[in-house]
């Protein structure tokens, strides 16, 4: 067995997938696999969401990956393309890339691809101004690409909330109020809501949605837990006790000597560290769950070590399994906040130096 390792449960995603369909009973389900499944393991995660009735991502190289690894769901590219030769490469591969500037509007005006593009989506920007064109240009939009022989009709507004996380915040209000303001001129089909949105802005959920971090059974408001909110975590990393040994008072553990001994004790290395994504703002104030009990995490964070405290583990012993995160104890959403950022980030940056697992199903 390789370790570290990230265990992903079939299980827990199919649990999450329901979930969403529990919050959003009567809206089309576009499931966000972007990034490797937020580190899941893409593939893994496409195969376990079948039922979905769409995939996003966020690039042209993630969505021509699942077609090369023969998943034919429709297959929405969030970031969109700038050239012909990706306008082409994505119509050739039935790919959906999301319009979101006037000059894709206009590029596709002036090309003629060897196939229409399907399963087509203007992305509004009704207050995020990240990605988007602006609401008083999308009539002007819609009509000129319903117009092109280089996409069928079946055309959908997007947006993305910039607040979601923020339960009723009035800027919610605006951007859905925008948004449908647009469908009555339009009457095109709207897709709102990530994971915060299903959760908490029911009004949001029109015709489609479009979760990812629910799907990984992780919550995006930082006063709540997945568990929380009915869902189940997808992935647990856990790693190996690889040295156990004695220190004497005084003696400093790790790079800058970060952590002193004040008694004599017992302390453990296991083998991750930043180079796993196993992040370094961890150093000194994270935890890891041994033989069922907790350990603090002594020391900086190495590049492929951390150091544990193992005076409260009994009869630790090299072998033993080390849980990181992804426990009911010892969840990623914690970790994130001592880590000063979010559960996003954490599972995100986890590389491919560690294995996945799947653990079920
Ligand atoms: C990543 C992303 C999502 C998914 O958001 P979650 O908060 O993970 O649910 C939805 N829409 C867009 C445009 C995104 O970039």
């Amino acid at each position: 067995m390789d370790f570290p390792c990230a265990s992903i449960s079939i299980e827990a995603l199919k649990h999450n997938f329901i979930q969403i369909k529990t919050f959003a009973p009567n809206s089309k389900l576009m499931s966000v696999i972007k990034a490797d499944a937020y580190g899941h393991g893409v593939l893994t995660v496409a195969e376990a969401l079948k039922q979905s009735d769409a995939f996003a991502v966020a690039r042209l190289h993630e969505a021509l990956y699942l077609r090369e690894n023969g998943i034919q769901h429709p297959i929405v590219i969030l970031e969109g393309v700038n050239t012909v030769a990706e306008f082409e490469l994505a119509a050739e591969n039935d790919l959906s890339p999301v319009i979101h500037a006037m000059s894709q509007v206009v590029l596709l005006e002036t090309i003629h691809l060897t196939k229409p593009l399907t399963f087509n989506w203007i992305m509004v920007d009704s207050g995020m101004h990240r990605l988007g064109i602006r609401p008083e240009q999308i009539t002007d939009a819609v009509s000129r690409l319903k117009y092109s022989s280089n996409l069928t009709s079946d055309i959908g507004l997007m947006s993305h909330f910039a607040n979601s996380d923020l339960i009723n915040d009035p800027r919610n209000h605006q951007q859905l109020d925008a948004m449908v303001s647009l469908k009555e001129i339009t009457q095109l089909p709207l897709c709102l809501a990530n994971s915060a949105a299903v959760m908490s802005y029911k009004e949001s959920h029109q015709e489609w949605v479009r979760p990812g971090l629910m799907l990984y059974g992780l919550s995006p408001f930082a006063h709540k837990q997945g568990q929380d909110l009915g869902l189940k975590p997808v992935m647990q990393l856990r790693s190996r006790l690889i040295a156990v040994y004695d220190l004497r008072p005084g003696e400093e553990v790790g790079y800058g000597g970060d952590w002193t001994a004040e008694t004599a004790c017992n302390i453990g290395v296991v083998s991750v560290g930043y180079g796993d994504g196993y992040q370094r703002s961890l150093s000194n104030q994270a935890s890891v769950l041994i033989n069922g009990k907790t350990a603090a995490v002594i020391g900086r964070v190495s590049m492929d070590t951390i150091c544990v405290d193992l005076t409260d583990i009994e009869c630790p012993k090299v072998g033993d399994s080390v849980i990181l995160w992804g426990h009911d104890s010892l969840t990623v959403e914690t970790l994130a906040k001592i880590a000063n950022t979010i559960p996003y980030e954490l599972v995100t940056v986890l590389n491919q130096r560690v294995k996945r697992d799947i653990i079920d199903g």
